[in-house]
C-alpha cells in the first residue's frame, strides 16, 4: 500500500506532486488541496502527506506503526531534503518543517499541529547563520519547544506562559516582542528544564538521559513523536465530540502533512493571514479576511493580536507584490474549484506562499447569495446552485432577530460574526453554559476567546460573545457552522473568567454571571438586559433559490398546522396544503373543561350540551383553517390523544383532597372530588400511548368523530356558499386493522351526507388514514381499499417499530446509544432505515389495491433533510412538516430529485 504522497516542486522546479483534490479520503482535505494547488501552479511549500489509513492502522494496532511505514516516511523525508537542498537538523542550513493534521472532513482547530520542527541545539546555529537574525531564531526555537511540549507531550501550556511572563517582568517589558535574543535564548534553557521536570520519564523511556527526560535533539525522533501525536489527536475528546456533533464517522482517520516551513515572522516584509475569496457572512463578492505583519502560524486564528483587513495588504510597503499576487490566486482558486474558497497564506520576505485552501464555510445568507451570483457569472449551473445550499443551514435565516421596535441601549459593539440574535444569562465558562442549559435555562457564553475545549459550552449556549479575535477566529468559525449567533472581538469588554464577570472599559458597568444579556450576531450589538426577539422576513435570495428548487422537485411540501395563523405562515413559506391538522390542539384552554364534562358524565343531557358546545367551537376552527388555505387541501385528523391528557392528574387530585380535608371543606365537596378521582383512576392506563387513543377513541365514543365531521362539513358548506374553494380531507389516526377504518369511514360518510342534506350542497371530502403502526404498514393492501389517502405517521411508527417510548427515550437512553454508536442517529430526528422500509412496504401495498391513492408523510421526519431524501426515493407524493421547516423541505426535496 502507498502510504506517503509528495507535493510541491523538486530542486529543478518540476512539480512532483502525487495527489490531487479528489483524494481527500486518503490525503485528508488539507493534503488533497495542497496537492491540487501545486498541480495548478500555485506557490506551495514542498512537503509530503501521510495517509489517513496509516493513522487508522496505527490507532487500531494500539498505537503501533504498520510494518515499513516509518521507512517510507524516512525515504520521503530524505527526498524532501534533496528537493529543498537542506537537511533537517543541519548545523549550517537546516530545513524546518511543520507537522499538521488534516482529516477528510474539515474539523477546524480540533486536532494538533507542531511548527518549527527540526530545531535543536545544533541547527539553531544554522538558522541564526542563514537568517542573520538571532532573535528570530531563538524565538522559533522557544516556540517549537513550547508547542512540542504541549501538543506532543501534553504538558500544561501555563508552565511556559508563566516563564515568559516572569521573564517579561524581570526585564520590565510588556510585550513578547520586547524580549531580546538573549532573553529568548535564556528562555530556551528554562523551557528545556521545564520539559525535563515535567515529562513522565516512565512514559518516554527513550527520552531519558542521565536519569531525566530530556528534550529530543534527534530530528527523526522529533518527527516521529510529532506524527504520532497528530495521529493520536484524532481520538482526543474534543475531536470525538466534534465528529459526533457533525455526524462525521470515527473511522476516517487524519492524514499528517509534513511541510517545509515558511516564516511570516521574518520582519516587516513578512506576514501571515487567512482569507476568503468572497465574504462568508453575506456572500458579497469581495476579498475578505485578516492578516498580521511579522507573525507566525496560528497568531491570526488565535486572535492574540488585532489584525488588519486583507484588502489593505496590497498597499503596505514591502507587501504590495505579494498582496497583488494573492488577489490573482483568489481568482485562480475560484475558477478552479468553482466555489468560494478559504485560504491560509504566509508571506516570507515579500514572497507569497499558499498553506491551505478548501471550499469555505459560510452562513446560510452567504450560501444563497454566492450560489445565485455564481450561477449568474456562469461559473455553475442552476442545478448546482440548488445543490450548493445546505437545507439544514436555511434554519439560520429563520433565526430570531432583535425586534426593530424594541427600546434598548447598546452596551458595546463587536464584529457580527454569526447571524441571529440570542438572549440569555451571561456565563463565563463552557462548564457553566452546559449546567445552565441542562437546568433548562438560556445562556450566552462570554469568553475572552474560545478554543476547542469550549465546544460543549458553545453547543449548549444560545449565543457566543468574545472580547477578542476576528471573524475568522475559532468562536466565529464554529458559531457560523452551528448557526449559533455570535458577536466577537468586543474590545470594550474586559472579561474576568475567574470572577465570572465582565466590565465595560471606561464605565462602571459590570456584567455578572446570571445577568441577562442580548447579542445580535447580524449587527454585532451587545445589550445588557433581555431584548425582545422577532423572526425575520425571508430574503429575496432565499425566494430565488426556492423557486429554482421548485423547478426541480417532484415531491410536494405541506405543513403541519392547527390554527389559521400557522396555516397562513406556512402558505407564505410555500406550503401547498396542510398535511396534518392535529385537532386535539384545538381542545386546550376552556375547551378542556367541555371535553372533561363529556367524558366524565353519565347524564345524556350534559353530554349533549358538551357536544353542541364542541361542535360550535370546532366549526369556527375549521372555518378559519379552510379559509386560510383556500384552494389547497387541509387534512384534518380526528381526535387522537390518550384520554388522560384531558383529565386532571390523579396525583394532583389526591393532594387536593388531602388539602380539602385539612382545611375542613364541606363533606359533599370532598365526596364529589373523591368520585372524580375514582372515575379518573378507573380510566388510567399503564401505557397510555399504546392505549385508548386514535381511532380506538372514536370507536368507543362515536359521538366525538360524528361531531368533528359535522363541524368540518358545516364549515366547508359555509365557505362554499361564500364562493370560496375549501378542500378538507378527513384522516383517521392509529388504525391497525381494516375494520376500524371501514366502520369509521361509514360513520364519517353518514355525517357528511347529513350535512349535505341539511345545507343543500354537494360535499366531496376524501377520507384516509394514518399509517403509523407496523400492522397497518404490513396490511396496507387491505387498508388501502377503504382509504383515499395514506399519511405515514413516522413518529408513532418509529415508536412502535422500535418499541421506543417517544416521550421518554430521547432524554433517557438514546444519548447513551449515540455515544456508544449502537445507533448512528436519533431515529426520531432522521427516519431509520427499518422504519423507512415499512413506509416503502406501505406505499407498494397501498398502490397495489388502490392505484390512485395519495401517499404522504406527516411525522417530524417530514422536515428533516436526510429523511426527505429517503421519502423521495420511496416515491411519496408529499412531505408535511412544521411551518418553519417548509423552505428547508422544499430545498431538500429538490436536491433529492437532482
Ligand atoms: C405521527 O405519529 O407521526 C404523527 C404525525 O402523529 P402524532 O405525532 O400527532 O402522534
Ligand atoms: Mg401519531
Amino acid at each position: 500500500v502507498k502510504r506517503v504522497y509528495a507535493f510541491g516542486k523538486d530542486a529543478q522546479g518540476n512539480n512532483v506532486t502525487e495527489g490531487n483534490t479528489n483524494m481527500k479520503a486518503v490525503l485528508g482535505g488539507k493534503g488533497a488541496n495542497l496537492a491540487e494547488m501545486a498541480n495548478i501552479g500555485l506557490p506551495v511549500p514542498p512537503g509530503f502527506t501521510i495517509s489517513c489509513q496509516t493513522c487508522m492502522e496505527y490507532a487500531n494496532a494500539d498505537n503501533t506503526w504498520p510494518e515499513g511505514a516509518l521507512d517510507t516516511i524516512e525515504e520521503y523525508r530524505e527526498d524532501l531534503e534533496a528537493r529543498m537542498g537542506k537537511k533537517i537538523g543541519d548545523a549550517e542550513d537546516p530545513l524546518l518543517v511543520s507537522v499538521r493534521s488534516g482529516a477528510p472532513m474539515s474539523m477546524p482547530g480540533m486536532m494538533d499541529t507542531v511548527l518549527n520542527l527540526g530545531l535543536n541545539d545544533e541547527s539553531i546555529n544554522g538558522l541564526i547563520k542563514q537568517t542573520d537574525n538571532p532573535r528570530f531564531a531563538w524565538d522559533s526555537y522557544r516556540r517549537f519547544i513550547q508547542m512540542f511540549s504541549g501538543v506532543v507531550m501534553g504538558l500544561d501550556g501555563d508552565l511556559f506562559e508563566n516563564a515568559i511572563t516572569a521573564m517579561k517582568n524581570a526585564r520590565g517589558v510588556k510585550s513578547d516582542t520586547d524580549l531580546t535574543a538573549e532573553d529568548l535564548q535564556e528562555l530556551v534553557v528554562e523551557f528545556k528544564q521545564i520539559f525535563s521536570d515535567n515529562v513522565d520519564a516512565s512514559a518516554y523511556p527513550s527520552l531519558v538521559v542521565d536519569g531525566k527526560p530530556s528534550f529530543p535533539q534527534n530530528p527523526d525522533v522529533q518527527l516521529r513523536l510529532a506524527i504520532e501525536a497528530v495521529f493520536g489527536s484524532w481520538n482526543n475528546p474534543r475531536a470525538t465530540l466534534y465528529r459526533k456533533q457533525n455526524k462525521i464517522a470515527d473511522d476516517l482517520g487524519t492524514a499528517v502533512n509534513v511541510q517545509s516551513m515558511v516564516f511570516g515572522n521574518k520582519g516587516e516584509t513578512s506576514a501571515t493571514g487567512v482569507a476568503f475569496t468572497r465574504n462568508p457572512a453575506n456572500g458579497e463578492k469581495e476579498f475578505y479576511g485578516d492578516y498580521l505583519v511579522n507573525a507566525q502560524g496560528e497568531d491570526v486564528v488565535a486572535g492574540i493580536r488585532n489584525t488588519s483587513p486583507i484588502a489593505d495588504l496590497k498597499h503596505v510597503a514591502g507587501l504590495e507584490d505579494a498582496g497583488r499576487e494573492l488577489e490573482e490566486v483568489f481568482v485562480t482558486l475560484e475558477n478552479h474549484f468553482r466555489d468560494m474558497c478559504d485560504i491560509e497564506f504566509t508571506i516570507e520576505q515579500g514572497k507569497l506562499w499558499m498553506l491551505q485552501t478548501r471550499v469555505g464555510k459560510r452562513t446560510a445568507a452567504a450560501a444563497l447569495h454566492i450560489a445565485i451570483e455564481m450561477e449568474k457569472e456562469g461559473l455553475i449551473t442552476k442545478e448546482e446552485a440548488v445543490m450548493r445550499v445546505d437545507p439544514e443551514q436555511l434554519d439560520q435565516l429563520l433565526h430570531p432577530q432583535f425586534d426593530k421596535t424594541a427600546d434598548y441601549d447598546v452596551l458595546a459593539k463587536g464584529l457580527n460574526a454569526s447571524p441571529g440574535a440570542a438572549v440569555g444569562e451571561a456565563v463565563f465558562s463552557a462548564v457553566d453554559a452546559v449546567a445552565v442549559a441542562e437546568a433548562g435555562r438560556k445562556c450566552v457564553l462570554v469568553r475572552w476567546e474560545t478554543n476547542p475545549d469550549d465546544l460543549a459550552g458553545m453547543i449548549a449556549a444560545e449565543g457566543i460573545l468574545t472580547s477578542h479575535g476576528g471573524k475568522t477566529s475559532h468562536a466565529a468559525v464554529i458559531a457560523r457552522g452551528m448557526g449559533t449567533p455570535c458577536v466577537c472581538g468586543v474590545e470594550a469588554l474586559k472579561i474576568d473568567a475567574e470572577k465570572k464577570e465582565a466590565s465595560v472599559i471606561g464605565t462602571d458597568i459590570v456584567i455578572k454571571e446570571g445577568d441577562m444579556i442580548s447579542i445580535d450576531g447580524t449587527t454585532g450589538i451587545v445589550v445588557l438586559g433581555a431584548v425582545e426577539l422577532v423572526l425575520p422576513e425571508l430574503t429575496g435570495d432565499l425566494d430565488t433559490i426556492l423557486e429554482w428548487a421548485d423547478e426541480f422537485r417532484t415531491m410536494g411540501v405541506r405543513a403541519n398546522a392547527d390554527n389559521p395563523e400557522d396555516a397562513e405562515l406556512s402558505r407564505s413559506f410555500g406550503a401547498t396544503g396542510i398535511g396534518l391538522c392535529r385537532t386535539e390542539h384545538m381542545f386546550l384552554g376552556d375547551r378542556k373543561q367541555i371535553i372533561q364534562s363529556f367524558i366524565l358524565t353519565d347524564d345524556p343531557a350534559v353530554r349533549e350540551k358538551a357536544l353542541s358546545d364542541l361542535l360550535a367551537a370546532q366549526t369556527g376552527d375549521f372555518y378559519g383553517m379552510f379559509k386560510a388555505m383556500d384552494g389547497l387541501p387541509v387534512i384534518v385528523r380526528l381526535l387522537d390523544p390518550p384520554l388522560h391528557e384531558f383529565l386532571e392528574s390523579p396525583r394532583e387530585l389526591d393532594v387536593e383532597i388531602a388539602r380539602m380535608e385539612a382545611t375542613g371543606a364541606p363533606a359533599a365537596d370532598i365526596a364529589a372530588k373523591r368520585k372524580l378521582m375514582d372515575q379518573i383512576d378507573a380510566m388510567s392506563e399503564a401505557n397510555p400511548m399504546l392505549g385508548l387513543r386514535g381511532c380506538r377513541l372514536a370507536i368507543l365514543y362515536p359521538e366525538l368523530p360524528a361531531m368533528q365531521v359535522r363541524a368540518i362539513a358545516t364549515a366547508m358548506a359555509q365557505l362554499k356558499k361564500e364562493g370560496l374553494d375549501p378542500e378538507p380531507e378527513i384522516m383517521i389516526p392509529l388504525v391497525s386493522v381494516l375494520p376500524e377504518l371501514a366502520v369509521l369511514r361509514e360513520e364519517c360518510e353518514a355525517a357528511i351526507a347529513q350535512v349535505c342534506e341539511e345545507e343543500g350542497v354537494e360535499l366531496e371530502i376524501p377520507i384516509g388514514t394514518m399509517i403509523e403502526l407496523p400492522r397497518a404498514a404490513v396490511t396496507a393492501d387491505e387498508i388501502a381499499t377503504k382509504a383515499d389517502f395514506f399519511s405515514f405517521g413516522t413518529n408513532d411508527l418509529t415508536q412502535t417499530t422500535f418499541g421506543f417510548s417517544r416521550d421518554d427515550v430521547e432524554s433517557k437512553f438514546i444519548p447513551r446509544y449515540l455515544e456508544r454508536r449502537l445507533i448512528p442517529y436519533n431515529p426520531f430526528e432522521t427516519v431509520d432505515p427499518g422504519v423507512a422500509a415499512l413506509v416503502d412496504m406501505g406505499c407498494t401495498k397501498g398502490r397495489a389495491t388502490n392505484p390512485d391513492i395519495t401517499l404522504g408523510v406527516c411525522g417530524e421526519h417530514g422536515g428533516d433533510p436526510d429523511s426527505v431524501k429517503m421519502f423521495h426515493k420511496i416515491g411519496l407524493t408529499y412531505v408535511s412538516c412544521s411551518p418553519y421547516r417548509v423552505p428547508l423541505a422544499r430545498l431538500a426535496a429538490a436536491q433529492a430529485a437532482l
